[in-house]
């Protein structure tokens, strides 16, 4: 598909992929949802990272480090692809709403649409 329009002599092939993603811990019920418009892999490296370096912003490796436990990083799936930037934040609230293991931040996701999870 073509976001852009072709100019003459030179095509613009974007290659977008954007996913709502969920992570288990391997140790307890902790289950991580999160949403990037890049591919799954790397953001499943940069969660790795995080959690290595023991990043403060990242709700994963503050689970791993401050209870010892180890994501299931192998086990990260896509649970819902969205292009648009608002549309996979509205995903994020909504898949973590649903899982009450769920333990990341969200954006507020309007009360008519709670009683729908
Ligand atoms: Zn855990």
């Amino acid at each position: 598909m073509h976001l852009l329009p072709e100019t003459k002599g030179q095509s613009h092939h974007i290659s977008v992929q954007m996913y709502s993603l969920e992570s288990h811990c391997l140790d307890c019920d902790f289950v991580y949802y999160g949403q990037t418009d890049r591919a799954l892999a790397t953001r499943v490296k940069e969660h790795g990272r995080a959690v290595g370096v023991c990043y403060s912003n990242s709700k994963i490796a503050q689970h791993a480090n401050q209870f010892g436990h180890s994501m299931d990083f192998d086990r990260t799936t896509i649970v819902d692809k969205a292009r648009d930037y608002h549309r996979r934040l509205f995903l994020e609230a909504w898949h973590s709403q649903r899982d009450q293991n769920s333990r990341n931040e969200h954006i507020e996701i309007p009360d008519i649409y709670k009683s729908l999870a």
